[in-house]
């Protein structure tokens, strides 16, 4: 089979989960990710066998610091079907030209806005929409949780309204520079904050609004959800509608805060300790006057990965059905070993 040619611009937080996990399929390879300095991140992905590519003045310190680069960024785009574009939020947008001028295919992430592309991902809420597309947002980590849960419970009892409470990890664990380390910043203070509409940007018919606050972990998020249905239920109802969903695992056994689901992904020896479903505590789920309260952790670093694989799937025109993509990518990144 000839496998789908991606690049990896952006070789950050999400940048190398995505090459890895887009390495483990057997219907896609990665052909060179981009890094802008030689740093410890390059010297890894140089051992792992990649090929970097680098911008056009920065080629000679690859070529001093011992991994010579494959080529410009530039050289990497023209060479791939397709690229997942991981640079920080806003940067990704200055180079839409550069794909659109190679005639490639393009997904960035969620630090984008929705206009970018056009078309906003979640494997479960619209993969067939994204089948044979040329430009796809994957929309952010508590997007990606918040469309998870919703787009079943919708389809089954029919949601009327989702308020969320997100209390937002400050930033990620390599990060030096952000905090807070000693306060809770509600961020924005001005409601609503984006997560909320910008679950509209793949389920425009939900009625949903957000507030959010940052606090002083690097761990996980965690969402306190509550959804207003149409129809009566149980909870038994809504455990069965969030058991029968791969990407949504239930943590319980003695997991109480999001250290201990970290602690558990590492024990699983899942690859950076990443959690790529989302993490729902049983005993929160509370149902009452068509109203389902529940909480949820989500790790930030890798649960938009293999949404970025499917995505790929999807505008690759690889399969055509979202269930088996899901399926074929939870199962080739090992997220079934539990
Ligand atoms: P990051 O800062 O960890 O990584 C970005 C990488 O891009 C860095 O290696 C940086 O050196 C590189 N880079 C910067 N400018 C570049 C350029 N012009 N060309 C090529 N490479 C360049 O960022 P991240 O956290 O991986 O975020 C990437 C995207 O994913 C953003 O849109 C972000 O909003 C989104 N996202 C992040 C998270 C998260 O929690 N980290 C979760 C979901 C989505």
């Amino acid at each position: 089979m000839v496998k789908a040619k991606i690049a990896v611009n952006g070789y950050g937080t999400i940048g190398k989960r995505v090459a890895d996990a887009v390495q483990a399929q057997d219907d896609m390879e990665v052909i060179g990710i981009s890094k802008t300095k030689p740093n410890y991140e390059a010297a890894v992905a140089h051992k792992l066998g990649y090929d970097i590519y680098a911008p056009a003045a920065n080629l000679g310190a690859f070529e001093k610091a011992g991994m010579p680069a494959a080529g410009t960024i530039e050289e990497m785009v023209e060479k791939a079907d397709l690229v997942v574009d991981c640079t920080p939020g806003g940067v990704g947008e200055g180079n839409k030209s550069l794909y659109e001028k190679a005639g490639v295919k393009a997904i960035w992430q969620g630090g984008e806005d929705h206009s970018l592309a056009g078309f906003s991902f979640n494997a479960i809420c619209n993969y067939e929409q994204a089948v044979g597309r040329d430009l796809v947002r994957v929309v952010s980590c508590n997007t990606t949780a918040l469309c998870r849960a919703i787009y079943p419970i919708d389809k089954e009892l029919g949601v009327k309204k989702v308020r969320v409470i997100l209390a937002r990890r400050a930033t990620d664990p390599n990060d030096v520079k952000k905090g807070p380390i000693n306060a809770i910043v509600p961020d924005p203070i001005k409601l609503p904050s984006h997560h909320g509409p910008d679950v509209k940007s793949v389920l425009p018919q939900i009625n949903i609004t957000s507030a959010a606050l940052k606090i002083p972990t690097t761990l996980m998020h965690v969402h306190t959800v509550n959804m207003e249905v149409d129809k009566d239920c149980t909870v038994d109802d809504v455990n069965n509608i969030f058991g029968s969903q791969s990407r949504i695992r239930f943590v319980g056994q003695g997991m109480s805060s999001t250290a201990e689901i970290m602690e558990f992904a590492r024990d699983m020896k899942r690859p950076r300790n990443d959690m790529w479903e989302n993490c729902i505590w049983p005993e929160s789920i509370t149902v009452g006057d068509k109203e389902i309260y529940f909480f949820q952790a989500v790790h930030q670093e890798s649960i938009v990965v293999p949404e970025n694989v499917d995505a790929i799937r999807a505008m690759m025109e690889l399969e055509s059905d979202g269930a088996k993509s899901i399926e074929k990518t939870n199962k080739a990144i090992g997220l079934y070993n539990k």
